[in-house]
Parts: C-alpha cells; structure tokens; sequence
C-alpha cells in the first residue's frame, strides 16, 4: 500500500535510530516538501501559510482538513503524526474532496496549530486527525480504530526548593536543611495528588540539584512538573493539590459530536467496534478544536504493548488502510453535507 511505503520514506529522512525530524530542523523541512510533493501528485494546490504549516487544497470542499504533523521527538516512531499525513493525502485523494494540512512543531506544544488559531483567519469547517493512539486500550479492546471524545488538559511548570549547603560528613542530621529532601518529599505528594483524581496524571521528569557535590548537602533543587486531566475542573484541583504556578498551560478539549458521531457510523458501516477513548496526550486538534473549529480524531491501534516516541511504536498495515477508509468515507458525507 502506497500509504505503507511513505511513512517508510518519511521515516527515512533525518537518520536512525527511529525517526529524527525535529520541529525547526532540516529533517522537518525536508518531510514537508515532500508532501508537498504527494500533494501536488494527488492534484492538490498546495500552499503554505505565514506559521510554516503546509497546505493541500482539493477543487472541492477545502474547507475540510485532514492532516496532522511531521515533526517528531528525537528518536520517534514511525508512525506518530506521519500516519495522519499520509492517511490524509490517500482520503483527499480517493473522495476528491477537503483539504490536507501538515501542521508545525506539534512535539514542541503545537506551535504551527497554535500560531494558525491566534491569527484566526482561513479556519476550516471541519478538522479530522488521524494519529497513532500511544496506548494499549484499542489492543487491550481487540478494536483497530477508535474515536476521540476529549484530549486532555495540561500544566507545566517546575518547583524550587532553597535550603542550605553543609559537609555531608561534618553537618549532623538534625539541623540541616538539605533542599533535595525537600524536593523528594513533593515528589512523592505530587504522585499521591495525581492518584487521588481520577483521571488525572501527574509526573516528575526532570530534577537538578545544586550545588551537585556528592559530598556536599543539597542547597537548591529545582523539579519540573506535568499535570493532567480530563477536565478544567480536575486540573484546577491536581495543580492547587501539587501547589505550583505553571507555566504553561493548555486547556482539555472537547471533540466535536457531530463528528464524532459521523466517525462512528463509519465504522459501524463497516462492522467494527466504536470505541471511544480520551486522548491522554496533546495533539493539533485539541488547538484547532479550543479555537471553536468543530474537530474530531480517529485513533490507530498501537501494537508493542502501546509504546510510542519510541522506534518500537507500531501498527498494522491492516488498521493504517482501515483508517484511510473510515476518512475517506467521512470526507465524503463531510463534502456532500456542505
Ligand atoms: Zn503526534
């Protein structure tokens, strides 16, 4: 399938292991004048916005987009963003119908959905991403695709914790203020913050201790913290719960139903399951979607237990061509309800 044969050709681009395309690299770069190449085959115009975002205009019906990204973690998958651009490209094709976009920068906070939105202007009528699920409940459910109801909400931020340093062999334990201890302790109330939400995630991935002196008690440590939850509610409570400010934040979305339900009864019309699972991960949608543009997303099921970011990460070429049905036929009820 020639679906198949581009993601192996994007996977080749950047170098192994995995997939090496980095938002703002030359292996980025190089992913989207390619599909501007498959674009312009497929008989699409093809442009590209003032975010960098790439564009494919079918003759009819361009107010419908599919498309996802080409961007990826260092060391990614093969599948991840790539699946919905070539899934993409094959429906706008086949219904003659809607447009393909391939949006910037999705890994790094969805930078090109992001700048596309607060510009505000040339917003479709409907967006439909296709993406890999990330997770084990499409296999765990024997189903291959699935619909998106909502794609998680998140803050980021850090805490900082000052205490002071001393001689690890002179300084007696009672009396010290040792700053790493500290941090630890949140830690640990950061995981039992998350655990008493339900639904809600929280992680620890980064800690930096100063002065960093094996022999010396901890000053200062500094840990990064990821909340999420399904809804506004729930990570307002996990982010008083942890006690931090973040950063960065990103409001949970809520897909379209319409559409949702228009995915849906492509796949009962071909006798497979509707499962519908939140999305635990950010994606372009979710951007397009809190911008007010009625959006839906189709997960792939993840075979290797789940794994993504990951050169492990796969799905079937069976469930790749289910999911190019499923969008062709909703582009095309899309296209004739317009
Ligand atoms: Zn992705």
């Amino acid at each position: 399938m020639r679906a198949l044969q581009r993601l192996d050709e994007l996977y080749a681009i950047g170098g192994g292991p995995g997939a090496n395309r980095p938002h703002g690299s030359a292996a980025e770069d190089e992913a989207h004048d390619l599909a501007a190449h498959w674009m312009r085959e497929a008989g699409l115009a093809v442009e590209r916005d003032s975010c960098g975002n790439l564009l494919g205009r079918s003759a009819t019906g361009d107010d419908v987009w599919l498309g996802s990204h080409l961007d990826t973690v260092p060391q990614g998958g093969r599948f991840d963003g790539a699946l919905g651009v070539v899934a993409a490209i094959e429906a706008v094709e086949r219904a003659g119908a809607g447009a393909v976009v391939v949006f910037r920068g999705e890994e790094v906070g969805c930078v090109g959905s992001r700048e596309l939105c607060a510009i505000g202007r040339d917003l479709p009528r409907a967006f439909l991403e296709a993406h890999v699920e990330q997770g084990p409940v499409l296999a765990d459910a024997g189903a291959p695709l699935g619909v998106v109801p909502s794609i998680v909400g998140y803050a980021r931020g850090e805490l900082v914790f000052e205490g002071r340093a001393g001689h690890a062999g002179t300084t007696p334990m009672d009396g010290r203020d040792d700053a790493l201890v500290a941090a630890a302790e949140a830690v640990l109330r950061i995981r039992d913050a998350a655990r008493a939400i339900e639904g809600a995630v929280a992680t620890v991935g980064q800690i930096e201790v100063e002065p960093g002196g094996s022999n010396v008690i901890p000053s200062r440590a500094r840990i990064s913290v990821d909340a999420r939850a399904p809804d506004s509610e729930r990570l307002d409570e996990l982010v008083r719960a942890i006690g931090f400010e973040p950063a960065q934040r990103n409001a949970p979305a809520h897909l379209d139903e319409a559409l949702r339900a228009l995915l849906a009864a492509e796949l009962t019309a071909r006798g497979l399951p509707v499962v519908e699972l939140p999305s635990g991960a950010g994606h372009d949608a979710g951007i397009l979607a809190a911008a007010g543009v009625p959006s839906a997303m189709l997960f792939v099921r993840s075979l290797n237990g789940g794994v993504s970011h990951s050169p492990d990460e796969l799905s079937s070429d069976e469930d790749v061509a289910l999911a190019v049905d499923v969008l062709a036929g909703a582009l095309e009820r899309l296209a004739a309800s317009a």
